[in-house]
């Protein structure tokens, strides 16, 4: 048995990653072992860089939006290389109606943009009258209820790029419990949203105009964040690789972690893993578990490069909500939004298949995925042209869908958090899927690793971004 360690982390993506940089940083007696099943840091962050063509098999970035990540990026010296695209510069677009539908950049174009007839706009303010929907309505149901039919195509794009979810099925307390938290306790979403902005104001808070968030990657992608976090540690001293946890159990107070080799004891465990891989773990030693699992989804991302003969639009890319029955969930237009995404002379754009509602589609081979994603882009697009580089990039990592009884899961964690003293979960699908709350969470385990003390994560209301 090794008891070298005061903290084992199971799992080397992200969040793993980030609890390790952290307790180095501000803790650097500290010691701990990252405990991880594949050969690489990273998890699903795999940056794909091919003839000159830059695209991404997990994320492509992430909102310069949060005091976390931002920390990270400083810290690591990461602020200096980032590359960003405002959104404030960037259009985005909804394929609704048989055509591109240009999204505005800030809320008040969005509002002003004829993307909804005027009586449909008035209906959002039935709102202001609407008592909250009770138990646990799925995000089409509640926004329908709230705000009327008209914003359902739109919505559905949102959940769409950044779940690759079902808007009929994810729920609105699991996705958005802000929102839904402001629901509650004002009788309305626009008047809570108003008096929470006051309320800001008041106390001295941003009294500035709205700010848009700059999307965030590197020059050779998202990896760069993975390589820069996992730069200092030692292989067989800080990370172990091809070593996958296979059982948990809590003796004299202190946790032992068995993997196929050996077993390790500690007085502190982080599970930085995805949701479900953490349940397989917990189940024996927790008998009151709510969910044995979560929904995943799985998505595709199909590359495709052309000569600039091919004019692609200008902004970040565009999302296909279901009712247009494409193949294809959107594309990004990558070579709009970072620099050196294609060899000189070139475009890129990568696009994306599959997600909640057609898992089907990832079951075809690579040749007539392709095909069927190149047929239904450049339907899209209008392009005449055949692509110079295509290629198909099948991510490991499934994406968890936050659906019904997420939020039960939630308070479980909390109380079994709390009754377990030196136990921390974090990880992909625990209090949101992206890589801000990511680093979020996983910055907060280490503030109470450092500490030794529990926090509790604050409800925060998110803005909605195509
Ligand atoms: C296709 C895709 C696209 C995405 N796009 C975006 C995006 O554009 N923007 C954004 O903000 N977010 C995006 N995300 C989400 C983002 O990538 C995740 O939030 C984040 O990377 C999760 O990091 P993690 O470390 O928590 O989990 P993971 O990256 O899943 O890492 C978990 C690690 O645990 C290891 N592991 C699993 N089981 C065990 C075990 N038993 N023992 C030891 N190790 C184990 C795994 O090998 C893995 O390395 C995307 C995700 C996917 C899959």
């Amino acid at each position: 048995m090794n008891d070298n360690y005061q903290t084992l982390i199971l799992g080397g993506g992200l969040s793993g990653l980030t609890v390790a940089h952290k307790l180095r940083l501000n803790h650097p007696q500290h010691k701990f072992l990252i405990i991880e099943k594949s050969d690489r840091a990273g998890g699903v962050i795999s940056s794909n860089n091919d003839q000159g063509f830059i695209s991404e098999k997990g994320p492509h970035g992430f909102l310069d939006n949060c005091a976390e990540s931002k920390s990270i990026l400083r810290e690591t010296g990461l602020d200096k290389e980032c590359i960003k695209a405002p959104l404030i510069d960037f259009v985005r677009y909804v394929y609704l109606n048989g055509r591109l539908n240009l999204i505005p950049q800030t809320p008040r174009k969005i509002l002003m943009a004829p993307l909804i007839p005027w009586h449909a706009k008035l209906r959002v303010l039935a709102d202001l009258w609407k008592a909250p929907l009770k138990g646990e309505p799925t995000v089409a149901k509640w926004a329908q209820y709230r705000f009327g039919p008209a914003l359902l195509p739109y919505l559905d794009a949102v959940y769409t790029g950044t779940y690759a979810g079902d808007f009929n099925k994810l729920t609105i307390d699991s996705v958005m419990p802000g929102v839904r938290a402001l629901e509650k306790e004002h009788g309305s979403v626009i008047r809570g949203l108003i008096t929470s902005m006051k309320a800001k104001k008041k106390r001295g808070g941003s009294g500035k105009k709205l700010t848009m968030p700059a999307m965030t990657s590197f020059p050779k992608g998202m990896e760069r964040l993975s390589e820069k976090l996992s730069e200092s540690l030692v292989v067989g001293r800080d990370i172990l690789f091809n070593s996958a946890a296979t059982g948990i159990k809590r003796q004299d107070k202190e946790w032992i972690i068995s993997t196929s080799e050996t077993t390790y004891k500690a007085k502190n465990i982080v599970l930085c893993l995805p949701i479900n891989a953490c349940l397989r773990l917990l189940g024996p030693i927790a008998a009151d578990l709510p969910e044995k699992d979560v929904p995943e989804t799985r998505i595709s991302t199909v590359v495709f490069g052309f000569t600039d003969d091919v004019t692609i639009p200008p902004g970040f890319g565009f999302l296909t909500p279901e009712v247009e029955k494409r193949f294809t969930l959107g594309s990004l237009f990558s070579s709009n939004m970072f620099p050196g995404r294609a060899p000189e002379g070139h475009v890129v754009f990568e696009t994306l298949v599959g997600g909640r509602r057609h898992p089907e589609r990832l079951e075809l081979d690579d040749e007539k995925l392709t095909e069927e994603a190149l047929t239904d882009v450049r339907d899209i697009l209008g392009i005449k042209e055949k692509p110079v580089y295509s290629t198909l990039l099948r991510p490991s990592g499934s994406i968890p869908q936050l659906e019904r009884n997420y939020p039960a899961l939630l308070s479980w964690k909390e109380n079994f958090v709390e009754e377990n003293k030196g136990l921390h979960l974090c990880g992909f699908g625990w209090g949101g899927i992206g890589l801000n709350d990511m680093m979020k969470s996983a910055t907060m385990v280490a503030e109470e690793l450092i500490s030794s003390r529990q926090s509790k994560q604050e409800t925060e209301v998110k803005g909605v971004y195509f």
